[in-house]
């Protein structure tokens, strides 16, 4: 497949109307890596370091965490590489820490909740992260926020790790973007601060969607009654849009979703610019965003939900059918 899509790979996302969406990769593990110039994609818009904990038996240390850090850097060569700091609980169980006995763990103890409560492991992790961009741009985002509070909590990590690694005569990072991950349907009603104070923002959607619509990400049976492509959880995104373009914050798209071509076109139609997915699906991601109208694409869209359709993916899909090459 990577194959068929080679001959775009070095050509912008840009759409019959002239929008060009970013396409970046989601990673994690340092065999993701070469994916990185093989794809096309523009940065890495997702790394989700919890994987390298969950793949040793042992909590790593500062120092190899640190080293491993400073590999992704350069893969990346001078592209962007959003680290999201470590998203464990619920499906992500480090061998290594004291299991929690939760009735409900994915809504439990889990992620930045578990980072606040006990920082040790999230400042080491934030540690280890300036050294490896030391002189380099480095962009943290924190997991499975779900209020002003917390974010401005995680923010103050950061900001004392930096201000701790400066007194110790270290070099810093020559530019930090503090960001939050969007996965939570209440942080999208946060106050315009939380806007204003995040430097990005990224819309985590197979969280966002599994709490949503109460769907278990884990559990097929409800997982696919829902449709991405329903009316109300397009209309929901669309809402976070207008949000971050009210206060200027940059954001994308980082869940699943973003690699299935009809979604992204979806995404894209109602006001998404950057989109991160696995590096196999930039290709066809592309392929196709380069073949639509969005402002046609954001018609159809507009008009399945004015007609009160459940989801718009008939509607979409009939309109992608009928596209010329
Ligand atoms: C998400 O929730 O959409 C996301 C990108 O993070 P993860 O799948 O690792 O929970
Ligand atoms: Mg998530």
């Amino acid at each position: 497949a990577m194959q068929r899509y080679a001959s775009l790979r070095d050509l912008p996302a840009t759409t019959k109307d002239g929008v060009t969406i970013g396409l970046l990769m989601n990673a994690g593990l340092m065999a993701d890596l070469p994916s990185l110039v093989g794809s096309g994609a523009e940065g890495v818009g997702l790394f989700r370091t919890e994987l390298q904990f969950l793949v040793r038996n042992y909590m790593p240390r500062r120092e190899e965490l640190a080293a491993l850090y400073t590999r992704v850097i350069e893969a990346a060569k001078g592209r962007p590489v959003a680290f999201r700091t470590l998203d464990i609980g619920s499906d992500k169980v480090l061998p290594y820490m004291k299991p929690q006995d939760e009735p409900n763990p994915a809504m439990g103890w889990r992620a930045i909740r578990v980072g606040l409560d006990k920082p040790g492991v999230l400042r080491m992790q934030l540690q280890a992260l300036i050294r490896a961009s030391a002189g380099r741009p480095l962009a943290v985002m924190f997991p499975f926020v779900s209020e002003h509070a917390e974010f401005v909590d995680a923010r103050a990590h950061v900001l004392r790790e930096l201000h701790r690694e400066k007194s110790l005569g270290h070099a810093v990072p020559s530019a930090l973007e503090v960001g939050a991950m969007l996965e939570m349907p209440s942080l999208a009603y946060a106050p315009d601060a939380f806007f204003q104070m995040a430097d990005f923002i990224s819309i985590g959607g197979n969280d966002l969607k599994q709490f949503f619509f109460a769907a278990d990400r884990e559990n097929e049976r409800v997982r696919k009654r829902y449709d991405t492509l329903n009316a109300s959880f397009l209309t929901f995104l669309q809402f976070i849009v207008a949000r971050c373009a009210a206060t200027g914050t940059k954001l994308s798209f980082c869940g699943e979703d973003a690699g299935r071509p009809v979604e992204a076109v979806a995404f894209a139609a109602i006001g998404l610019r950057n989109l991160s997915m696995r590096p196999a699906s930039i290709g066809p991601v592309k392929a196709l965003l380069r073949r639509v109208d969005l402002a046609e694409a954001r018609r159809v869209i507009d008009k399945a939900r004015s007609d009160g359709a459940e989801t718009v993916r008939p509607a979409l899909t009939a309109y992608l059918d009928g596209l010329g090459e």
